[in-house]
């Protein structure tokens, strides 16, 4: 039997990626509270502070002379730096234990219990059902190293890594892994499946892969971009589905 090798995207493919949402929610109510009618509405914060936070992946983080990228830092500072730049705009004075709850707030985004509940019922099914074919599976995730790292213990608590032979962690771009995995597991296909098209389909067709891509509506990579992606992406070396498990069922045509 052909032997395949499948390698997949942790957040927002094996994971429902919206680690921020909640805690940022009670961040953004405490912020309100503290600044009472000087504070701006809960959709304008929402919408502000995300731009905030994504801005500061590119920051440096003066404590470690690093850019913030997907550190575990940059969430919670961003809450804190964010609130204290709306109490400049209002002329409020800044609060201390409301940055450092704030701060906590943002921490909660890296819990252990949250991660294990984020992990997608579909991954158990897929990977039992491709572990039970005699192929190969991998977790490539591209992120921190601690961030990730502790996502891959949730997913050992959970029960799920078993069913995989490796877990890497990208620091950046997939593409060299694409090609390292290729030539450390012999298979007769390799396989990438994720949901974001230019970092996990994309350098995978390059690398000699057929790309499984599974859009997720809150990947805020490619929010408002779908549609042309859909468009662009190459037909003839993926195909996109809808769920994890579409990978089982059409198994014997891929
Ligand atoms: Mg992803």
């Amino acid at each position: 039997m052909a032997n395949k090798v499948w390698v997949f995207d942790l957040d927002g493919t094996l994971m429902n990626s919206d680690f921020y949402k909640k805690p940022a929610e009670e961040a953004y109510a405490e912020i309100m509270r503290a600044l009472g009618d000087k504070s701006p509405s809960f959709a304008e914060i929402k919408s502000r502070h995300n731009d905030f936070d994504k801005a500061m992946i590119y920051v440096k983080n003066p404590s470690t002379g690093k850019l913030y990228l997907y550190s575990k830092q940059r969430f919670p500072t961003s809450l804190v730096k964010f609130y204290e730049m709306l109490c400049k705009e209002a002329g409020a004075e800044t609060d201390f234990s409301l940055m450092r709850k704030l701060y906590n707030i943002g921490l909660k985004a890296f819990k252990e219990e949250r991660y294990i509940r984020k992990i997608k019922a579909q991954a158990f099914t897929v990977a039992k059902f491709l572990k039970g074919k005699g192929d190969t599976l991998l977790v490539l995730t591209k992120g921190d190293k601690r961030v990730q790292g502790d996502k891959r213990r949730a997913l050992k608590k959970a029960g799920l890594l078993k069913y995989f032979d490796d877990f890497i962690i990208a620091p950046d771009s997939k593409y060299g892994f694409f090609k390292l995995i290729r030539s450390r597991y012999k298979g007769d296909a390799y396989y990438s499946i994720g949901d974001t098209y230019a970092d996990d389909i994309l350098p995978a067709i390059k690398a000699g892969y057929f790309g499984v891509y599974i859009p997720f509506s809150l990947n805020w990579k490619e929010i408002g971009k779908f549609k042309r992606i859909e468009r662009r992406r190459s037909k003839k070396n993926s195909n996109r589905y809808d769920n994890l498990v579409e990978i089982a069922e059409k198994y014997d045509h891929l």
